[in-house]
Parts: structure tokens; sequence; C-alpha cells
């Protein structure tokens, strides 16, 4: 996504929008996985020598639960700014790395399926959300 210097002003925000695929742009993780397009929206205004950018992202997502393994859906909505310094001597300024860095970033390092997941015996490997298992009533 390109931001075009010249367009931008102090007073009305400059929108813009896109689709991303999530593997052209490798946002794929193991247990995080796009379902469909993320979209895309910013709006960026100009401040003394700075370009404000606020940005939207909305995606569906296939999650894995990292203790039971479950796959689910879930919905990404994440809002985020982002800050440039305008350089004159450029034209527009290049912002997808910016948000996908953000992104990365924003990735849980445990994805639950819910917050007390009791994940699988580690025995027998029965889903310990659904049954109680043999190994556990023995103890
Ligand atoms: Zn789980
Ligand atoms: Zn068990």
């Amino acid at each position: 996504m390109k931001l075009d210097i010249s367009k931008l002003s102090e007073d009305r925000e400059l929108e813009l929008s896109e689709e991303w695929d999530a593997l052209a742009f490798d946002l794929n993780s193991p247990g995080w996985q796009y379902a469909g397009p993320l979209k895309v929206q910013i709006k960026a205004v100009k401040d003394s020598g700075i370009a404000k950018i606020k940005a939207s992202v909305q995606a569906p997502l296939e999650l894995m639960c990292s203790r039971c393994s479950k796959t689910f859906s879930h919905v990404l909505n994440e809002t985020f700014d982002l800050v440039y310094a305008l350089d004159l001597s450029d034209r527009v300024i290049e912002i997808d790395e910016g948000i996908r860095e953000e992104l990365l970033l924003n990735y849980p390092t445990k994805i639950l399926c819910q917050e007390n997941c009791k994940g699988l015996c580690l025995k027998c490997g029965a889903d310990l959300n659904e049954e109680k298992c043999k190994c556990q009533t023995r103890t």
C-alpha cells in the first residue's frame, strides 16, 4: 500500500483500503491461518513533518489451540497507529511492511480455544475438555 505524500493534508484524512492475501504477505504461522483475505484500511493525516496513520485490519482466521489441538474460527480485528517522518525527496511512503510487522508482533504466543482449556491427557491423548480419562481417575 502506497501513500502518496502530495495527497496528504493536515485537516482532511486520506483514506485507503486494500485486500491482502495472507499467503502473498507471508502472514500464516503455525496454528494461525487466514481463512480469507485481510481487509486493510488506513486513514492518514499530515502533522508537522510526519505522517500519522491509523490502520485497521479485519480478517477471518482459522486457529489451532496450542493445548488441545482443536481448530476453531476467529475474527481478527485490530487497529494500530503508525508514524512516518516525511522526507520531502520521497513521493510515496510504502507502508506494507509497517502494517505487516504490527500484525506479526500482535500474534499471541499461546493460542487457546478457551481461556481455561484443559488440553489433552499426556498419557492417552483424551481431550480433557470433553471427557475424564481413566489415567486421571486412577490417581
Ligand atoms: Zn483447547
Ligand atoms: Zn488419559
